[in-house]
């Protein structure tokens, strides 16, 4: 039997939480069984390099091969720190991937800014598992390493790539399952994977998730441990409500619906892949793994608290017809249209004869896309630097505790969940 398990980047963000991750292992792992590990960038790092791709891009050559250069001594500093032996052989293999950004960094931009994103950001995943496959075999943990890219084929959809089922199920077959004994252990990396002209592509931020819940599923795996920081899914962030609680079980809808409406539990995406093969997920403390974390899986779950998510910079965008044409079928499939045009996802959205609100995440250039578009038809105001409350099993005195001294613009109840716009 196969088991996955994903460490995010605050699992593998410093030299301690390294050196925890053979002590999880070991202690989680039962003999004879097969895992599969997916470890996310170090820390921050997704975002630094993040900041190297906008300096090459900006035609900022010097500045961004110095941001490098900082990313590439954290990486040798800390691959010092962890290893002895095989020090030498993780230097070679980083100094391979620090040489493939490089590369590309002394030319000029010439494609668009989200390839060159993509051919430098997926650099993070590839530098953080040389270091901790490195690391558990100096620990004495045999594994396997591999370059995700070589499984994962992808669309040429750069920064939001989709996964091509039917390719990466066939390598998963042929290249991942061969690769185990009885009882070995393969690392890899989430959040990236390739086009078929070997074009490096990323999933989308916090990706990693995903990508574990894809190798769960073609792996027929019995579970999917995600580690991180936390106890495990609260029913808010506790850093927002100091009391927020431990949700011990969860149903995968509860989950999804949590992340569609922006709690920042798992990756959306990560749910299909489990639950179409009902596999279970679980949620757990890096820091203590003999705490029992949440489990997700395909029951129903009763008596759950108010779940609550606050989701913040949001814009209300209103349109009301120009000529009061907007009113049947036609005028509302135009608008939907427009969104998906524009790539906006509506968060919550009201609509009358001839006048829609609807509620968005502040993404600038598409919001003022959106809105130029939309001006051919209907007069169109903004508002900017809103909160969106969302409460799922909701009391009353909860959603009148939270919406106290805020004025309210937009409001959704079903008996289920109530949505709260908020100024
Ligand atoms: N390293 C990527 C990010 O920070 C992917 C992940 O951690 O899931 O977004
Ligand atoms: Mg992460």
């Amino acid at each position: 039997m196969f088991k996955v398990f994903k460490f995010g980047g605050a699992s593998a963000g410093s030299i301690d939480r390294i050196r925890q991750i053979p002590v999880i292992l070991r202690a989680s792992k039962a003999s004879g069984q097969r895992l599969l590990v997916v470890i996310s960038a170090m820390g921050k790092t997704t975002n630094a390099l993040e900041k190297v791709a906008e300096a090459f891009f900006g035609g900022h050559k010097e500045e961004a091969l110095r941001l490098f250069g900082q990313i590439k001594d954290n990486h040798l500093t800390t691959a010092k720190y962890l290893l002895v032996h095989n020090y030498l052989a993780a230097e070679a293999q980083l100094k391979d991937f620090f040489t493939e950004v490089e590369w590309l960094l002394h030319d000029k931009p010439v494609r668009e800014f989200d390839y060159y994103y993509d051919q430098i950001v997926c650099i993070g995943e590839l530098l953080s598992t040389s270091i901790v496959s490195a690391f558990l075999a100096e620990s004495g943990i045999g594994n396997q390493w591999i370059d995700v890219r070589d499984i994962f084929r992808t669309d040429a959809n750069f920064r939001d790539a989709a996964i091509d089922m039917t390719v990466t199920a066939q390598r998963v077959e042929a290249d991942i399952v061969p690769l185990f004994g009885d009882d070995d252990m393969v690392i890899t990396q989430g959040f990236i994977g390739s086009t078929q002209d070997n074009e490096s592509t990323t999933l989308g931020r916090e990706g990693s998730d995903y990508t574990a819940a894809v190798f769960a599923n073609l792996l027929d795996a019995e579970s999917l441990t995600i580690w991180k920081d936390v106890e495990g899914v609260m029913n808010a962030d506790p850093k927002q409500f100091p009391d927020a609680k431990i949700l011990r079980e969860l149903n995968y809808d509860e989950v999804i619906e949590m992340a569609y409406y922006g709690a920042q539990v798992i990756h959306p995406k990560t749910i299909k892949p489990l639950q179409n093969k009902d596999i279970p997920l679980y949620v757990k403390c890096f820091l203590d793994a003999s705490l029992p974390g949440t489990v997700i899986h395909n029951n129903a779950v009763k008596g759950l608290p108010p779940i609550i998510v606050l989701k913040k910079e949001q814009v209300l965008v209103q349109l009301h017809s120009k000529d009061f044409s907007f009113v049947g079928e036609t005028g509302t499939a135009k608008l939907y249209a427009l969104f998906g045009q524009v790539r906006v996802k509506p968060n919550l959205m009201q609509t009358g004869a001839v006048s829609l609100q609807v509620c968005l995440d502040d993404r600038p250039a598409r919001i003022e896309r959106l809105a130029l578009e939309a001006a051919n038809d209907f007069d169109v105001q903004i508002e900017r630097g809103l909160t969106l409350l969302t409460i799922r099993h909701y009391d009353m005195g909860t959603l009148t505790r939270l919406t106290a001294g805020s004025q309210e613009l937009l409001k959704q109840q079903t008996p289920q969940t109530v949505q709260v716009l908020m100024r």
